[in-house]
């Protein structure tokens, strides 16, 4: 197919490649210059990378950007003609991921939300799950694309549905990695070796893919960002904002939210989140020791 990929960012570079590694026309855009993917043709503005392309698929870092990148001056909106689609695997506000989709339609356009989860990896991998909001119809028509970079879809519902289910799954991150945080502080201060816990965790129900997956990384005290810090605060931010358009109470979430308030403000926005870590062992005034990298 051809597509249009704008956002070449940790997630947006692999994506890109995996698209042209299954033989699709590709087209990158990214707003910082000088980042390309190989047999991709390079664009100046999501305008000219969009013009001719059957879909416009987007990986960048919040609501802001994907507005700009769609509506901004030399955004996608003037290349848009009848039957093409939009897709947004950025992670943003389902109340505004409808007003675009509106807009979009306006031009004779579809919209997916189509989030993503997996991180980096998965991303690399060609491995990431996707969630989906939108006409059923059109996203039968994605599968090749989701094939080549990822290993399921799942539809939620209408256009939004992707973007609000990303949300409520970001919340279960942030809150199960933030438990397991806090379990090796206080085993750290209580003299339990890391090492011995954590074999024991995986062993147990207290089990899960987000330890499975952090745990390596923190033994080895490898903080780089797989999915930063600054990003998941966004999630939280934006799942909190959700919860508020329908009064609903998270008072866990909104206790982490301050955790990534104070880490960033330590100056751990670019690294992993799994940085907040840093901030727990700093009060607690130990460090989880792991064997070296
Ligand atoms: P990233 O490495 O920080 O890349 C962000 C991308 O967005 C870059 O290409 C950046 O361009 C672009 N961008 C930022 N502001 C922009 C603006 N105003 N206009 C146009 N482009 C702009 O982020 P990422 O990790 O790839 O994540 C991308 C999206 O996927 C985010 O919404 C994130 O929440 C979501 N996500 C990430 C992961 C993960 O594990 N990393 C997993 C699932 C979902 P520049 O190069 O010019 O800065």
């Amino acid at each position: 197919m051809r597509v249009a990929f704008l956002g070449l960012g940790i997630m947006g570079q692999s994506m890109a490649t995996n698209l042209v590694k299954a033989g699709h026309e590709v087209t990158v855009w990214n707003r910082s210059a000088g980042k390309q993917v190989e047999g991709a043709r390079t664009a100046a503005t999501p305008s000219e990378a969009a013009q001719g392309v059957e879909v416009v698929w987007m990986a960048v870092s919040d609501t802001t950007a994907v507005e700009s990148v769609l509506f901004g001056s030399d955004g996608v909106e003037p290349s848009l003609t009848e039957g093409m689609i939009v897709v947004d695997s950025s992670t943003i506000s389902p109340s505004a991921t409808r007003k675009f989709a509106e807009r979009i339609a306006r031009k004779g356009a579809h919209y997916v939300d189509s989030p993503m989860t997996g991180s980096k990896v998965a991303a690399e991998a060609g491995t990431l799950l996707f969630m989906a909001g939108g006409e059923e119809a059109t996203i039968e028509r994605l599968k090749p694309l989701y094939a080549a970079m990822g290993k399921k879809i799942f539809r939620m519902g209408e256009v939004g549905k992707g973007q609000s289910t990303k949300l409520v799954m970001n919340l279960q991150i942030a809150l199960i990695y933030e438990g397991f945080a806090e379990a090796l502080t206080l085993a750290a201060k209580l003299g339990v070796d890391a090492e011995k816990l954590i074999p024991l965790v995986n062993a147990s129900m207290v089990k899960s893919g987000v330890v499975e997956y952090k745990a390596p990384f923190v033994l080895s005290r490898d903080f780089s960002a797989n999915f930063p810090l600054r990003l998941m605060r966004k999630d939280i931010r934006l799942a909190l904002d959700a919860a508020k358009e329908v009064r609903v109470k998270l008072p866990a979430l909104e206790t982490v939210e301050e955790v990534y308030d104070l880490a960033i403000e330590d100056g751990h926005a670019d690294l992993d989140y799994a940085a907040t870590l840093l901030l727990l062992e700093k009060w607690a005034g130990v460090e989880v020791k792991g064997q070296a990298a």
